[in-house]
């Protein structure tokens, strides 16, 4: 992300540096098995990787 604009507070991935994703880009899914997500608990980044060193 050129400017930083993903702010995250996933502190365990390892893109994740002070609260901002320094990823290229993210991918999004949705986390259930419903076709319609109505709440922000419905998603998920499906680009995060544990930071085994955290
Ligand atoms: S890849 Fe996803 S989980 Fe990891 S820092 Fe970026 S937004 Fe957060």
């Amino acid at each position: 992300m050129p400017d930083n604009r993903i702010k995250c507070k996933v502190e365990e991935c390892v893109y994740n540096s002070q609260g901002l994703c320094q990823a290229d880009s993210i991918e999004v899914m949705s986390s259930g098995e419903s076709m319609r997500v109505g709440t922000t608990d419905g998603t998920r980044c499906s680009t995060f990787r544990y930071n085994n060193l955290t």
